[in-house]
């Protein structure tokens, strides 16, 4: 069974490049049957940043990214915070130090000729002291470095992401230069805790960005140096912003945090990045040969807006295969995020089991409206749901649901000078504004029944009629059968044309504006009072 692990340094906040490789983790070992670690990389105690713990774990939490084992969470691997294994590591340090695989460096910091890097050292320069030099050092409290003595050879590795990748023996880059494994402090380095860990915590494949592709030749040479078989590994491309650059907190939306106040459902974010770097419909020889197709979304953009993408976690995790990861950096692309939420929420509403979806959206968004319109303290939880429904297409989260309502609990601002503006300037639609009332009004009156206003395809209904006496003159009735009868096949668009003169100015005269729920939609929920209300207002 594979056990995995995620190991963020509590430096800040969770990025969304760490959610990614938490989720990867997560699909990984639940797609296998398999376990994985929160483990907390903490060796590093100047970089350390008070709270970030308890904010990786609650935004963990939040994105229901449940590990099973972490400092939170027992297991029999534990402690599962480095700063608390400081005794393990130094007996693997003292292990390869009596072997000879290692050495102590007692020249400081000062007196190191560096090869470009800092902490990159050669060791043709350097003659370590003898076991009995080295304990007379240390009693007089020379203070010194651990490191291991470096492989020279060229070091190949097999990822499951990249394939083959030889890392030559580059003394500048990766070659004869020996790296710390325990500093002068006596803490040991990110290389020495994350090789000891993965060993020690049985972990069999690794999945971890691409930034660590770098110090890989390090851990391989540790792992061979103790005599242990590495684990498998698969590093993921790194995300960048859509102009190419790196994200970064410079350039915008990175922390996690950031997009659960903005409002974003966790399903969507799960959703998003489990979509960076890797392709869902295909296994990666396609996608790399180039079948890979983009195709245009609605916008027009190059983003592509796939319903066969919106997957629950459940989805993610049964088609999550580690040959689906891209090689190719991944955009970070927020049209596409807006989609996913949307389609997330309208599941969300969806589902009705008792705390389910529907629960969550209505409990998260109903303290939202009830701070812009009191009255909703009043309405029961499936009006609620249908607001959602009617303000979703102009909401980007449910954050934005309130703004969107206004058009559902005020009446209209008439002062408001952009709909009186375009209708001044086209004097003719202001004809069929005024006629548009007046008829939508007489229906009403006539034809308003509870029933009619309760059903849709009524509504709609009646509002077709009333759009074709209208605005059908000039054209007999057949004609225009047949002109709406080929809009309904896609065929022409002149019926469908017609009918949506009488819409846009009926829009504008319910709700001043031109977005929005559609009509029939409007006067279902406002209700044949308020609509005849608000239509004897935009008359006057
Ligand atoms: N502690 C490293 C980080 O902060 C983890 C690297 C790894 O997964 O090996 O990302």
């Amino acid at each position: 069974k594979p056990r995995l692990r995620f190991a963020p340094s509590p430096t800040g906040y969770l990025h969304l490049g760490g959610l990614r490789t938490a989720l990867f983790n997560h699909l990984f070992a639940k797609r296998y049957g398999g376990t994985w670690v929160l483990r907390i990389e903490d060796t590093d105690q100047k970089r350390l940043v008070p709270g970030s713990i308890d904010s990786l774990i609650e935004t963990l939490h939040w994105s229901k990214l449940e590990y099973d084992e972490g400092p939170d969470k027992a297991g029999s691997y534990g402690p599962y915070i480095q700063s608390e294994r400081l005794e393990i590591y130094a007996r693997y340090a003292e292990r390869l130090l009596k072997e000879g695989k290692a050495y102590r460096d007692f020249r400081g910091e000062s007196n190191i000729t560096h090869s470009g890097k800092r902490d990159m050292v050669f060791r043709e320069n350097y003659l370590p002291p003898d076991e009995d030099e080295a304990r007379q050092l240390i009693r007089d409290g020379k203070p010194f470095v651990v490191r291991l003595k470096a492989e020279t050879r060229p070091t190949d590795h097999e990822d499951l992401v990249y394939g083959r990748i030889n890392f030559p023996a580059d003394p500048l880059k990766y070659g004869t230069e020996d790296p710390i494994l325990l500093k002068s402090n006596g803490w040991p380095t990110y290389h020495l805790a994350n090789v000891v860990d993965d060993h020690e915590m049985g972990i069999t494949h690794v999945l971890r960005g691409e930034e660590w592709l770098p110090s890989l030749p390090k851990h391989l040479w540790l792992y061979r140096a103790l005599g242990l078989t590495p684990p498998k590994f698969a590093h993921l491309p790194l995300l960048i912003n859509p102009d190419g650059t790196k994200l970064s907190k410079r350039t915008g939306d990175v922390k996690v945090e950031d997009y659960r106040s903005r409002g974003f459902e966790p399903e969507a974010l799960n959703n998003f990045v489990a979509l960076m770097g890797y392709n869902h419909h295909r296994s990666r020889d396609q996608a790399e040969s180039g079948l890979n197709s983009q195709g245009k979304g609605k916008t027009g953009k190059k983003v592509e807006m796939d319903d066969g993408e919106v997957m629950s976690m459940e989805e993610l995790i049964s088609g999550f295969e580690i040959s689906k990861v891209t090689q190719s950096r991944a955009a970070v692309s927020l049209p596409k995020l807006f989609f996913l939420n949307s389609r997330h929420m309208t599941r969300k509403l969806e589902d009705p089991t008792p705390n389910g979806g529907r629960d969550d959206i209505v409990s998260r968004v109903r303290p939202l409206l009830e701070e812009e319109f009191p009255e909703v303290a009043q309405l029961p939880d499936d009006r609620i749901v249908k607001i959602v429904q009617l303000t979703k297409g102009t909401s980007e989260t449910l954050k934005d649901v309130p703004k969107s309502s206004a058009i559902l609990f005020k009446t209209p601002s008439w002062s408001d000078p952009e709909p009186k503006s375009l209708f001044e300037r086209n004097p003719k639609m202001s004809n069929l504004y005024l006629e548009s009332i007046r008829a939508l009004r007489r229906a009403l009156n006539e034809k308003g029944s509870d029933a009619v206003l309760d059903d849709l395809g009524e509504l709609n209904k009646m509002l077709r009629n009333l759009g074709e006496d209208l605005v059908g003159e000039g054209s007999s009735k057949e004609e225009r059968k047949e002109e709406d009868e080929r809009a309904l096949l896609g065929q022409g668009k002149k019926g469908a044309k017609k009918r949506s003169n009488v819409m846009v100015p009926l829009r504008f005269a319910l709700t001043a504006t031109d977005k929005g729920p559609t009509l029939a939609e409007l006067i279902n929920f406002l209700g044949k009072e308020e609509v005849l209300k608000r239509l004897e207002q935009a008359e006057s």
